[in-house]
């Protein structure tokens, strides 16, 4: 079974309301008949609090809005923090987790982020799991003991029940986050590879064929296409290009082939 291209934005901390109605504004004209693209790809945001209402109701038919972290308990005293009960009250799809930048900033853990997971696929909400190895980690030879590490403590977390439902991993190479390096599609491919045989040991063969492995660092319009011809590229996270509606439509349509 081909698994379905998903194309998700990841917003970081940009844009006002305003903003992000005039991108999307933008962005469903140069995409053309959404409710036909998302129909064969999927198309996400993940996009600050302040603009899940405004990309809810803007985005277009099919695509989906997901936030860019949240807490793993239903409720209580956790001063600015989000639980999942608060995202599928707001109408989301799901949520990025372990994102580099939340690692390297606010000290997110691999179990953290297992429990995260957990508490997403309980609530039937999609996590987009992102792991990558930084630069001194690849030059030391260890991205795939790094990248199984973090997905194995992070796996470690997530019940039975909840590793039934599907989820998304997100390869990034923190070296290639915003730097305008990527990896090449062959260094990317080789990585994806691993992690496919990471959740077929997990999983099974089988399941491990149906689940999605998203490609990010410094994905653009320009090298997209060669980044998802590769067999198990699924797709990608996109920071940067997804703020620019000319970018980013392009790459849905170039996902979409
Ligand atoms: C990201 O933030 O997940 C990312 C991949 O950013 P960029 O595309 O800007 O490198």
């Amino acid at each position: 079974m081909a698994r379905k291209k998903l194309l998700a934005g990841n917003w970081k901390m940009h844009k006002t309301r305003a903003e992000a109605s005039e991108f999307f504004q933008s962005f469903t004209k140069l995409v053309g008949n959404m409710a036909d693209v998302t129909r064969s790809v999927d198309v996400a945001f993940g996009v600050p609090a302040t603009l899940f209402d405004v990309s809810l109701k803007n985005a277009g038919s099919g695509v989906k809005i997901l936030a860019q972290n949240v807490h793993f308990e239903k409720q209580g005293a956790f001063t600015g923090e989000l639980s999942t009960v608060m995202l599928q009250d707001a109408a989301l799809q799901g949520s990025i987790i372990g994102h580099s930048e939340r690692r390297q900033y606010y000290g997110e853990t691999d179990q953290a982020v297992g429990k995260k997971w957990n508490a997403l696929s309980l609530a039937g909400l999609l996590p987009v799991v992102c792991v990558g190895e930084t630069r001194t980690e690849r030059e030391a030879g260890q991205t795939n003991a790094v990248v199984k590490k973090q997905f194995e403590l992070a796996l470690a977390e997530v019940s039975a029940d909840a590793k039934s439902k599907d989820f998304v991993i997100a390869y990034e190479p923190v070296w290639a986050i915003g730097t305008g390096l990527t990896a090449t599609p062959e260094q990317a491919e080789e990585v994806h590879l691993m992690i496919r045989s990471l959740l077929a040991s997990h999983f099974g063969a089988a399941r491990a064929e149906t689940l999605r492995i998203l490609y990010g660092g410094s994905m653009n319009s320009a090298n997209c296409q060669d980044l998802l011809k590769k067999p198990n590229i699924d797709g990608g996270l996109i920071g940067g290009a997804s703020l620019k509606p000319e970018d980013f439509s392009k790459m849905v349509l170039t996902a979409k082939g």
